[in-house]
């Protein structure tokens, strides 16, 4: 048993980038899988790896920006060798690198990617039975799956303050979509490529709302693709349902230019601040059901 695994049944393909410490770095027992983002890409990592400095993961999945490669998983080191990227965890941690464009806290994991996480856990839980089926607990019980810096950082795993595998995205995902995954020994990979659909949703809204907005506009104009996203891949839908979200934050906002001009106009400023909290608060509570009820005619 070389610890090498056999990658070509994973969902977007896979092969070795061998380190030459590869083999021969002390013997592990292997306990908890740490998802990471390695801030760049698979191939410079391996050079890091491999050139300047003493460091290694086990793995490393592809994302975007190795384009029709997106997914495929290279494997640097066997999971029976001591892989020193997580501190305390070197001793009894599998360790998965994931590209990203430089931004891993904005992007997310690629469909391609989440895919290959969820195949690379399951096949290493089956491959290494000491690695529980269950959340990495705490420093003091970490066997299970676990993130970079699921128990804070710094932790035992890391000696550094960072967000790896990315916060708040990715780790997001991590909760929704990889942990349940594990937990469940299933592969709930939602359908759609998110990072395609994302994009969708934002050229729509540029499209249709090519006036300067204001900030309050912008924020629920992030409450509408939010709701949109988890609800629709149509892109006349998500235009629909931006226009109807975009409508009731503009009579909103007609509202308060009415009462700035009330100021202008005389009125005891203190009315105004307590009618002004007051229609903030009104407005709040408004706008998202208003926006569900109009996605829902939408739909
Ligand atoms: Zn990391």
């Amino acid at each position: 048993m070389t610890g090498l695994l056999d990658l070509a049944g994973s969902p977007h393909g896979g092969g070795y980038m061998l380190l030459p410490e590869w083999d021969n770095q002390p013997l592990i027992t292997a306990r908890t899988i740490i998802d990471h983002s390695q801030v760049g890409s698979t191939d410079g990592t391996f050079l890091l790896f491999r050139d300047r400095s003493n460091l290694e993961s086990h793995f490393s999945v592809r994302g975007r920006r190795s384009g029709a490669r997106d997914g495929r998983i290279e494997q640097f080191c066997s999971i029976d060798r001591e892989a020193d990227a997580n501190l305390d965890a070197n001793r009894y941690g599998v360790s998965i690198e994931t590209e990203d464009d430089g931004d891993p806290n904005n992007q997310p994991w690629t469909t391609a990617q989440l895919e290959s996480l969820a195949w690379l856990h399951e096949r290493l839980i089956q491959l290494r039975p000491t690695i529980p089926r269950r959340r990495s607990r705490s420093c003091a019980d970490p066997a299970g799956l676990g993130c970079h810096t699921l128990h804070g950082a710094p932790s035992c795993w890391t000696p550094a303050a960072k967000t790896c595998p990315g916060r708040p995205v990715r780790f997001r995902q991590w909760e929704d979509v990889l942990l349940p995954a594990f937990l469940e020994g299933t592969m709930p990979i939602p359908d759609a490529d998110l990072d395609r659909f994302e994009a969708r949703v934002r050229s729509a809204i540029d499209n249709r709302l090519s006036s300067p907005g204001t900030a309050a506009r912008i924020g629920v104009l992030e409450l509408a693709t939010r709701a949109v996203a988890s609800l629709s891949d149509d892109e006349a839908k998500i235009v629909a349902a931006v226009e109807a979200a975009s409508q009731e934050t503009i009579a909103g906002l007609a509202n308060l230019a009415g009462l700035i001009q009330a100021v202008d106009a005389g009125m005891d400023p203190d009315e105004v601040r307590a009618a002004a909290a007051q229609m903030a608060e009104e407005l709040k509570a408004v706008l998202p059901s208003a926006f569900l009820a109009a996605l829902k005619e939408t739909l």
